[in-house]
This record gives structure tokens, C-alpha cells and sequence, in this order.
């Protein structure tokens, strides 16, 4: 078996292709001790960025896109090298991150434009009320290796959008996608307002400890020591963690589509993706019919990386261990494997797409990330059952509904405690961007994307009073008498009151 890195800081270290072993490239890891010198340069020519306003900035995201654009093909062929993806996986990437850029781009503006709010009471509209949305200087981006284009655009365009400056700290198992981009950004002619910090835990604690803002995307685990890092400087996180994204197939759905999306939802980046299906949960009278359309979609996927392939590998070694002890504890007890469920000899860290019955929720790949190509299969009774188990979880990211009546799967929908849920489609979601992502319990903290909101989060916001006739100024300073003041506060109560008053009735 293959590790993907071998990590040290300082030093430069080698990338190993998980699907072959051969050496898919070298990295740099940065210094320890250059991390507040990184993000002092950064936070210097932040100050330039913000002030070429949401226009100039939206044409220098523009010329990136482009850019990605027109290096796809070796941008992706980088994503197979350094991941074991097959190239039907490494393709959404690029797609995706334009779209992200496109809508940026449309809408930033606006979205960055002050707010004027209005007078709370009628004596108060002397006043002009302004909300301004001022960057963060410093936004340190911590991502996992699951989708190194994505993951770190996902988040960095928001930010760059918003006028931040960006320390982007890339999985230590993917770096060299990472230094890619960098180079891609620098190539379209953008400011040093985008860095990287490569390396793993302790240079992540140095990005934390040198950012204004952390937006973090990985485990659950890392995510709580992020956030107990970033409260030593009360610095604010939004945390995107991990899942166990439950589908629920009511009796009336189409079963072939619902198998498919089952097998496309759970197989899609070797079962790595945070909102993947991880558990499906059916009703009897579509069970038997679903698990049969299942198998037969499973046994015409391809493993392999690149080309010509389905889906690939898992990212090391120690992945491909999480998803053959659900496998193996599953199977010890009483769960049946209807495809693959044995990890195979051979080079690479593969393991074969996975449907288990006769499952149920002692039983860990029903209950933690499993993170790998499995589809575990339970049959349950009521729409009732089926509700109370997928809620049955520390996570709550996203969820998946098939019924025939869209009405009724919505009002399933509803009672499911997850940031959302797809209705008679999977992961559809994570294309509609302008909606938040975000998750619920043990998931994470916050959103990304969400419209303006996506670019919003990465400041602070500015309230500013100003007058708009001098009159009135002045009445409750201790220049008055104090009778004066007094009255002035009778006033300002009763008027206050009435609404209340009225309301109370
Ligand atoms: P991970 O938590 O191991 O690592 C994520 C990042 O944190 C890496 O860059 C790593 O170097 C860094 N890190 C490690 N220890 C740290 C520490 N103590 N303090 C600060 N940073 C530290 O996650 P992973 O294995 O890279 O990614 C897989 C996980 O990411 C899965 O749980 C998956 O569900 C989740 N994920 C979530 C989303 C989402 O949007 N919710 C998206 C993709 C992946």
C-alpha cells in the first residue's frame, strides 16, 4: 500500500500517486517560522486589494477563471497524479469552480455594497444608518485532500471577492495541486494577495494563530482543535466538517432513478466526498426492487484512475483501513456484501464499490464517515422510521429524499435535521451556490456560498451614523438641564411603546 506523503517541516518532501506508488511530485514545506512573515506580505498587499473596490477586483477573478479554463487538462491531469482519481471525478473540479467565479463576479458588487438601514422610530430618521462590509485582512483557508481544486476555491473566491487576502493551507497529502493554482494566479496577473503554507498539523496552527478569520473543511475532530486554537486570539471560524448523509426511498419513488442517483451519490471520488450517501434507508415495498437496480448499476462501474474509469482510489492506505473495518465489522455481524467487500491485493489503495444489507445501526458503517465505496441498504417499515433513523446521528450535513409526490418527500424533507436536502437528486446542492452549504450537530459551524452571504461571512461589518440635518443633535448631552433629559426620555419611551402596546393586545 501506498502513503500519498511523507510530511516533515522544514524540508521538502515527495508526493506518491495512491493508485500506482510511482513519485507523482515534490513540495516545499514551509518553515515554521515563515508563516507570520507569509502572512504579514499578505497582509500588506491586502491593503491595495480592498481598495481597487468589488470592480477591479472582479476582473482580476475574472482573468483566473479563464485561466483555469484554459489549463484544465493539465490541471486535471495533475488531480488524477496526486489523488487516484479517475478523470470522470477530476473533471467536475474546474467546471465548478468557474461557476463559483461566474457568480462572483455578477454579483459582487452588490453583494459588498453598503446596506442602509432604516430608522428604528420616527424621531431617530435625523440619522443616516450605513452598514459597510469591510474584509477581514487575513483569511486562512484550511483544507482536507478530497477535492484539492474545489476545496480550495470553494472558499478562497468568497474571500478574495471580499477583498481578503488569503493563506491557503492545503492537505499535506495534496499539495501540488495547490501550487498549481498559485501559479495560475499569479499568472493572470493578480496581486500577492493568495499564499500558501504547505504542510500538516503544526503548520495549520501556525495559519490559525496568524489569520484574522479560519475557514476550515475536514473531520470533526481536526475542527474542534481548529476552533479551541482559534479562540486563544478570539479569532471567528466557520467550520465545514464531516457527514453521514442518510437517503431516504419512499415507497412511491421511481426506483431505477433512485437507485442510480444511490450508486452515483455513494461511488462519486471513491465514496470521498463529505456529502456523499453513506446510508440509504428503503421502504419495503421498493426494498427488493431497489437493491436489485442497485447491484446491476455496481457491477458496470469501473475502478481505476484516469481515464476510462469510474472511480478510483481512496486517498492512502489508512483510508482504505477505515472502510474495510465497516466492511469487515458489518459482515461479522450478520450484514451481507452484494458486491465487492473484501480489500484487494495489488498495488494501489483500492477498494471495490461495496453494497451491504442487512444492516442496522449497531453496526459502524451505518453510524461513522465511512468516507470510502460503500452503499449500505436498510429496509424499514414507516416514513416514520425512516425519519428517526437518519436524524439518529452526531451529523447533520446534507440528506437525500426519492418519492414519486414531490409535496410529500418536502415534507419529509422538513423533518430531517441536516443543512439540506436533495429531493429526487443527489448532491445537487453543492451546484446551487446560491444557497448556504453548511451543517447542522456535529457537521460544522456556519456556511459557505449562500449569494451574498458567501462573501459577506469574510467581513466585519462597519456601522455608520451619520446625520442628515444637524438638528437634534446634541439633546441628551449633560449640557441640558436635567429635566430636559428627563423629558427627553419620556418621550422617547412612550413613542417607543406604542407598537408594543398595540401588538400586546
Ligand atoms: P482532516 O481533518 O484530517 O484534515 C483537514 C486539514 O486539517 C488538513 O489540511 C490537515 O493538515 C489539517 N490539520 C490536521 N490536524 C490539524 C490540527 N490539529 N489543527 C489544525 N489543522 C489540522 O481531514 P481530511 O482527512 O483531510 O478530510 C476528510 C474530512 O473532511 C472528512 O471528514 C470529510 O467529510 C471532510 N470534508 C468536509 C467537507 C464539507 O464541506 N463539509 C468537504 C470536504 C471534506
Amino acid at each position: 500500500m501506498t502513503a500519498t506523503s511523507d510530511v516533515q517541516s522544514p524540508g521538502s518532501g515527495t508526493i506518491y500517486d495512491p493508485a500506482t506508488g510511482a513519485i507523482a511530485g515534490t513540495v516545499r514545506w514551509t518553515d515554521l517560522d515563515d508563516v507570520p512573515r507569509i502572512a504579514a506580505g499578505l497582509r500588506a498587499a491586502q491593503r491595495e486589494w480592498e481598495a481597487r473596490g468589488p470592480q477591479g477586483r472582479a476582473k482580476v477573478l475574472a482573468r483566473f477563471a479563464v485561466w483555469l479554463n484554459d489549463h484544465r487538462d493539465e490541471v486535471e491531469a495533475l488531480l488524477v497524479r496526486e489523488t487516484g482519481k479517475s478523470m470522470v471525478d477530476a473533471k467536475v473540479e474546474i467546471p465548478l469552480a468557474i461557476l463559483i467565479i461566474s457568480y462572483v463576479v455578477k454579483t459582487m458588487e452588490k453583494a459588498l455594497a453598503p446596506d442602509t438601514r432604516p430608522a428604528p422610530m420616527p424621531m431617530l430618521s435625523i440619522k443616516k444608518i450605513t452598514v459597510h462590509y469591510r474584509p477581514r485582512p487575513v483569511v486562512g483557508i484550511i483544507a482536507p485532500w478530497n477535492y484539492p481544486v474545489a476545496n480550495a476555491l470553494m472558499d478562497a473566491i468568497g474571500a478574495l471577492a471580499a477583498g481578503c487576502a488569503v493563506l491557503l493551507k492545503p492537505s499535506e497529502r495534496t499539495p501540488l495541486t495547490a501550487e498549481l493554482l498559485l501559479r495560475g494566479w499569479t499568472d493572470s496577473g493578480a496581486p500577492e494577495v493568495l499564499a500558501l503554507a504547505q504542510g500538516a498539523r503544526e503548520v495549520s496552527e501556525a495559519v490559525i494563530d496568524n489569520a484574522d478569520f479560519i475557514q476550515f473543511t475536514g473531520s470533526t475532530a481536526t475542527g474542534r482543535k481548529v476552533m479551541e486554537r482559534a479562540a486563544r486570539r478570539l479569532t471567528p471560524v466557520s467550520l465545514e466538517l464531516g457527514g453521514k448523509d442518510p437517503m431516504i426511498v419512499l415507497e412511491d419513488a421511481d426506483v431505477e432513478l433512485a437507485a442510480n442517483a444511490a450508486v452515483w451519490g455513494a461511488m462519486f471520488n471513491a465514496g470521498q466526498t463529505c456529502v456523499s450517501v453513506e446510508r440509504v434507508y428503503v421502504l419495503e415495498p421498493a426494498y427488493d426492487a431497489f437493491v436489485e437496480a442497485v447491484v446491476k448499476a455496481v457491477q458496470n462501474l469501473k475502478v481505476g484512475a484516469g481515464e476510462g474509469h469510474h472511480l478510483g482510489a481512496q486517498i492512502d492506505a489508512s483510508q482504505v483501513d477505515i472502510t474495510e473495518r465497516h466492511v469487515n465489522e458489518a459482515l461479522a455481524a450478520g450484514a451481507r456484501a452484494l458486491t465487492g467487500g473484501k480489500r484487494p491485493d495489488g498495488p494501489g489503495s483500492f477498494y471495490p464499490p461495496t453494497v451491504l444489507v442487512d444492516v442496522d445501526h449497531s453496526m459502524a458503517c451505518m453510524t461513522e464517515e465511512t468516507f470510502g465505496p460503500t452503499l449500505p441498504i436498510m429496509k424499514v417499515a414507516t416514513v416514520g422510521d425512516a425519519v428517526r433513523l437518519a436524524n439518529d446521528s452526531p451529523y447533520g450535513l446534507s440528506a437525500t429524499v426519492f418519492s414519486g409526490d414531490v409535496k410529500r418527500a418536502k415534507d419529509v424533507a422538513l423533518q430531517l435535521d441536516c443543512g439540506a436536502v436533495n429531493i429526487n437528486d443527489v448532491l445537487a446542492n453543492l451546484m446551487c451556490t446560491t444557497a448556504p452549504m453548511g451543517g447542522w450537530k456535529a457537521s460544522g459551524i456556519g456556511a459557505r456560498f449562500g449569494g451574498a452571504d458567501g462573501m459577506r461571512k469574510f467581513c466585519r461589518q462597519e456601522t455608520v451614523v451619520e446625520p442628515r440635518t444637524s438638528a437634534g443633535a446634541g439633546g441628551n448631552y449633560y449640557h441640558n438641564s436635567m429635566k430636559a433629559l428627563a423629558r427627553m426620555n419620556t418621550v422617547l419611551t412612550k413613542v417607543s411603546l406604542i407598537r408594543s402596546k398595540r401588538t400586546a393586545k
